[in-house]
């Protein structure tokens, strides 16, 4: 059986649609969703950016000045820096709990307790990465989950004494129609510069110099969300994050499709087939077939990018990892006709 006719049952498998199916689809998506809203710490940015403001409505004089005895500590007040010890202690706790407690979950209930029925739930049921491999994500996504804590108990403790940030909490503070406008012009805009950055990564210079660190796995575990490039990390988060400094944006807002991205990032990652909820959203095999084919499907959240560029992945193509561009090369001379795959099949679940 080729990989392909594998792939093609795991795209037709169908549901059985039964209220336990979907009971348990439910509460497993809210549960990840709300562990993940920790996952990386951005969260107690917001969080803390909206308990401020409402601190400061019901208690106008609670910026309590309170006495540092360590020299260090009055070297961070003046600085703009108050209490930063306890912003990135909290941060890093927080992120490390949630990102392993996450992967490790996962782990357990699929990769090892599930392991003999694989065919049911697993995008890749014939590949299983080594040991080394495994390693190699889990240390890199931590080491990354490291970075992008402290940095942001440094932001969100810059931001609590004071720093600037165009973030808001009142929702009616620039008109109900820019809320409820920003919603999607935030999702696009986050949609649209991680896929022309993503597919800037896949250029040959910087594919081999950068991003081949994150295409190691070909079948990724969900540690492998951030197991990128040190400085592609930090470039995507500079060019997530930038917004919160440049454009009003309510707090609520950015919050949620920052955990939007989180959540299906790691889902994209995890190796489950999973569909999702919302049509413009593809199910888990459109990330999975990108790590396995290397230089197609670039977006996260929708297809459309690769639809209009041509670069969703189609039969009747080769792909590979010396296969630049983007559309693959046709398989043979005769038979030139391909099709693009869907990947919003609305009937994959893990759960069987
Ligand atoms: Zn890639
Ligand atoms: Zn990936």
């Amino acid at each position: 059986m080729t990989t392909t006719n594998v792939h093609k049952q795991g795209m037709e498998l169908k549901s059985s649609w039964d209220v336990w199916g979907l009971v348990s689809k439910g509460v497993f998506m809210v549960g990840v969703f709300v562990l993940a809203t920790a996952a990386r710490g951005e969260w107690f940015l917001v969080a803390k950016y909206l308990g401020k403001d409402f601190l400061r409505d019901v208690m106008p004089t609670s910026d309590v000045k309170v006495n540092t005895t360590s020299q260090l500590g009055r070297q961070l007040q003046v600085a703009g820096f108050k209490d930063l010890p306890i912003y990135v202690a909290v941060t890093v706790l927080v992120s490390f709990s949630t990102f392993w407690g996450i992967g490790m979950s996962f782990d357990y209930y699929f990769y090892r307790n599930r392991k003999y029925k694989a065919e049911e739930w697993k995008c890749q049921p014939d590949r299983w990465l080594s040991n080394s491999t495994e390693w190699h994500e889990f240390l890199l996504g931590s080491f990354n989950v490291l970075i992008s804590s402290v940095a942001y108990g440094f932001i969100s403790c810059y931001i609590m004494n004071g720093g600037k940030c165009t973030l808001y909490a009142r929702p009616d503070e620039y008109g109900l129609a820019y809320l409820l406008l920003s919603v999607p012009a935030l999702f696009i805009y986050n949609e649209a510069i991680i896929y022309y950055a993503h597919r800037m990564f896949h250029t040959p210079f910087l594919y081999r110099h950068f991003h081949k660190v994150h295409h190691r796995n070909k079948s990724p575990t969900l540690y492998g969300v951030f197991a990128t490039h040190p400085l592609e990390f930090i470039f995507y988060q500079i060019l997530v994050a930038w917004p919160v400094i440049v454009v009003p944006l309510h707090a609520g807002v950015f919050l949620t499709i920052l955990l939007y991205g989180y959540y299906y990032g790691m889902m994209d990652h995890s190796g489950i087939k999973m569909d999702a909820l919302w049509p413009w959203q593809p199910s888990t095999m459109f990330h999975d077939d990108h790590h396995r084919h290397f230089h197609c499907n670039f977006g996260t959240n929708t297809i459309l990018f690769d639809r209009f560029h041509g670069t969703l992945r189609r039969t009747n193509r080769k792909y590979g990892e010396k296969v630049f561009g983007g559309k693959g090369t046709a398989e043979s001379s005769e038979n030139n006709q391909s099709e693009f795959y869907t990947y919003s099949t609305w009937n994959i679940s893990p759960f069987k």
